[in-house]
């Protein structure tokens, strides 16, 4: 079968194209590696989707979802590993099948950064986590530290003051990055307290489980070591284009260049949310660029066949 629209990622992003798309009566296919949502199902409360005063990302995701089902969008779970081009198609590279298009939306999204400390792959899993949403319950009345002073360490920070007794943020400057609301927020709970100045060095631990990290000064180069059951970290998002970099699309820093109508560089590819190039990372701006994308999909696919007839 030939698609009109392959759309690789169902986060946000993905999921609004694949509905634009459909609605627009191609045939579309969204390819998904983990599960449908994308950076969505790690979030707890998310306050700034409008329509929703607070909703839960996996709620959300859901939602979405259930959207794209409605326009008859199939989804398939397989890992894209490279475009090729042939002919006038695209030819997606999937691990599990390949699959022919007409266009692709690249939707692939950002995947967190790691500490890259000693003691932070060993105890992954056995009390160092990226994700609060997940993992937050199993640390009822347990002292945590979260690393970094972004959106996602704040707001993460102030979701685990309800299982935690006490959440302490490691931030490696002296202010914080997150927005001022979540800011307030995280100085006026009394079970939050910061360690400013300060990065991890090494997260300790005994056979099963974290029991202290080492903190340093990067300033100063002193060190001391704090007891914690828990290391949530929070430092960031690398850009997931390891499977486009052979088109010439991705730039030096590792995101997609598109232009305002998500085009790339390669005519009937385009990219959208957190994986292209822009300003600000979030759930509308990635719903925004999927309904861009979408539309300029079928625009495209409308040209192709003006073209041949
Ligand atoms: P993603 O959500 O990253 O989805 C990309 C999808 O592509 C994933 O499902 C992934 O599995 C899939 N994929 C990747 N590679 C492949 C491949 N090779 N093959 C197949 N599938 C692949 N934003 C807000 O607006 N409000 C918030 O409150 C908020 N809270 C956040 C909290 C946290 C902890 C984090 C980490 C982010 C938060 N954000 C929030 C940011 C928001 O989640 C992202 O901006 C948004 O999810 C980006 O959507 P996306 O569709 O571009 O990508
Ligand atoms: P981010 O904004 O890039 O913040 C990363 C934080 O980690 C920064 O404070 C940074 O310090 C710190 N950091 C980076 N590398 C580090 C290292 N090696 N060691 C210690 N600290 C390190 O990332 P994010 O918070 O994950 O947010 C990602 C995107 O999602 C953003 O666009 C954000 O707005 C969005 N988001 C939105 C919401 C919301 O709207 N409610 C919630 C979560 C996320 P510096 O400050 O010194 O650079």
């Amino acid at each position: 079968m030939i698609y009109d629209v392959v759309i690789i990622g169902a986060g946000p992003g993905g999921m609004t194209a694949a509905l634009y798309a459909a609605r627009s009566n191609l045939s579309v296919l969204l390819l998904e590696k983990g599960l449908p949502g994308g950076q969505m199902n790690n979030t707890a409360e998310i306050e700034n989707y409008p329509g929703f005063e607070s909703i839960l990302g996996p709620d959300l995701s859901m939602k979405m979802l259930a959207g794209t089902e409605k326009f008859d969008v199939a989804l398939k779970y397989d890992t894209v590993e490279k475009i090729e081009e042939e002919d006038a198609l695209k030819k997606v590279v999937g691990s599990n099948e390949t699959y022919l298009s007409r266009t692709v939306i690249i939707a692939t999204g950002a995947v967190h950064r790691t500490l890259n400390v000693e003691g932070e792959e060993k105890y992954s899993g056995m009390g160092v986590s990226y994700c609060a949403v997940c993992d937050g319950a199993f640390f009822r009345n347990k002292e945590l530290l979260v690393v970094g002073g972004g959106d996602s360490a704040v707001e993460e920070a102030i979701y685990l003051t309800q299982f935690a007794s006490k959440v302490t943020i490691v931030h490696r400057r002296d202010a914080l990055r997150a927005q001022k609301i979540i800011q307030e927020r995280a100085f006026n709970n009394e079970k939050i307290f910061f360690e400013w100045d300060a990065v991890i060095d090494e997260i300790k631990g005994d056979a099963m489980k974290v029991t202290s990290a080492i903190l340093k000064n990067p300033k100063t180069g002193e060190t001391k070591e704090v007891s914690a059951d828990g290391v949530f970290i929070y430092v960031g998002l690398d850009p997931i284009t390891e499977p486009f970099l052979d088109l010439g699309i991705v730039n030096d820093q590792g995101w997609i260049e598109t232009d305002n109508r998500m085009r790339t560089a390669v005519s009937g590819i385009f990219a959208i949310g957190d994986v292209r190039e822009k300003e600000l990372r979030q759930i509308t701006t990635a719903v925004g660029d999927g309904s861009i994308a979408g539309q300029e999909a079928y625009k495209y696919i409308e040209e192709l066949s003006t073209i041949t007839v």
